[in-house]
């Protein structure tokens, strides 16, 4: 088949699911509000859980930054990029995280790339959740190890997978808060699992940094766990963009020699590394629980006004599980139109089957947003 056949076959495969993804253009996307044609949306769209992208102090930071140190970091953190700005926000989140070192990445879905794919061979098997992350599952499918999936949050299953015989070692995959589900993984049976087979353990925790835990320290810090690998991303709760590896002295230095994706790419600009340490500050702070208590009870207002519509999941991601694609993006259609930004997430992003308005809640919001979507919502029903 010709370069052109077989691309034109790919698409008109998906538009036949009604699985075609395209984007839209919008004016302002993060924030209470989403503009797109000069129309005003309330966003139930975003990850700026804390409503951090446009927080003043950040914003000041970032402009600080640029005027001290240029627009971009002129290179990789090897030859010349790695500032002070840098080198402080790793002291600030291995000290802030309870880790002995941080290493910033460029995205969380570069980190997870460069972990796993510097770190696991041939005779080694990667453990992961199914529903783990695109960004997760595809490093593990590129890797030369094994890939064994458990059912999602079933550390039962976890155990049988890890207890077949293998030459090499085990790495467990894992997510804190479930990017489409909201779900959290049963993290301490996890990690004894893991522990028990002389594994080592990964969580990703993009969408529990920040928003949960004490001092919102995420998923691992709320339940009492500390992994041998914890990436953290700044795309998210934090408001800003960019991630991090949390690890040992020893995997620094190994990452540091192996990991690609931070030799041979350029450093995150180093006024990005200053916002991201002034939205720590904040999230850190009485204003950082603030948000986070804001949150918390805007969330359960939903919850309680959705009734037996919602999924167990208590975080800022809501999903409405819809299942037909084409019926979920009629629903979403029909919320843009009443005024309500909501996308209609489908496979293969989910497990087929399973197509869903993905709504986040976030500090942002106020009581009146909420009420707002469940009156849309019931509109919709009828
Ligand atoms: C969003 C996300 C990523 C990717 O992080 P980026 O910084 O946006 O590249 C990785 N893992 C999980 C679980 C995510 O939800």
């Amino acid at each position: 088949m010709s370069w052109q056949a077989r691309i034109d076959r790919a698409l008109d495969e998906r538009r036949a699911a009604s699985a075609l993804r395209s984007r839209r253009v919008v004016e302002q996307g993060a924030g209470r509000y989403l503009f797109q044609d000069g129309k005003r949306f309330c966003n139930f769209s975003s990850n700026d859980y804390l409503g951090l992208s446009h927080h003043p102090e950040v914003i000041r930071a970032w402009q600080t930054g640029a005027d001290r140190f240029g627009v971009g970091s002129g290179g990789s953190g090897h030859v010349s990029g790695y500032t002070t700005a840098h080198h402080a926000l790793e002291a600030e989140l291995a000290d802030w995280l309870g880790y002995p070192r941080a290493l910033l990445f460029i995205s969380g879905f570069a980190a997870n790339q460069a972990v796993i794919a510097a770190l696991t061979g041939k005779y080694d098997r990667i453990v992961a959740d199914k529903l783990s992350h695109a960004s997760l599952l595809e490093a593990a499918s590129h890797s030369p190890a094994q890939l064994r999936r458990f059912a999602h949050n079933d550390a039962a299953h976890l155990r049988t997978l890890l207890a077949s015989p293998l030459n090499g070692q085990q790495l467990v995959v894992t997510e804190g808060v479930f990017s489409m589900d909201g779900d959290s993984a049963p993290l301490v049976e996890i990690a004894r699992a893991t522990r028990e087979a002389s594994g080592w353990l990964l969580v990703d925790d993009a969408h529990g940094i920040g928003v949960t835990g004490p001092g919102g320290r995420g998923s691992c810090h709320a339940q009492g766990i500390a992994p041998e690998l914890l990436i953290v991303t700044f795309g998210k709760g934090v408001g800003v963009s960019g991630a991090a590896v949390l690890c040992s002295e020893a995997v620094a230095d190994y990452l540091l020699q192996f990991a690609r994706h931070l030799i041979y790419s350029t450093l995150m600009p180093p006024a990005q590394a200053m916002a991201l340490s002034a939205s720590l500050k904040v999230i850190n702070s009485g204003e950082g629980e603030q948000r986070r208590e804001k949150l918390a009870a805007l969330i359960g207002r939903f919850r309680r006004g959705a009734g037996t519509r919602v999924t167990a999941s208590q975080s800022a991601i809501q999903p409405l599980i819809v299942g037909d694609n084409d019926r979920a993006l009629r629903l979403a259609e029909w919320l843009r139109q009443a005024g309500c930004w909501v996308t209609a997430i489908r496979p293969p992003t989910v497990p087929p089957g399973t197509a869903r308005l993905r709504i986040t809640l976030t500090a942002a919001h106020e009581e009146q947003d909420v009420d707002r979507l469940l009156e849309v919502l019931d509109d919709a029903g009828e």
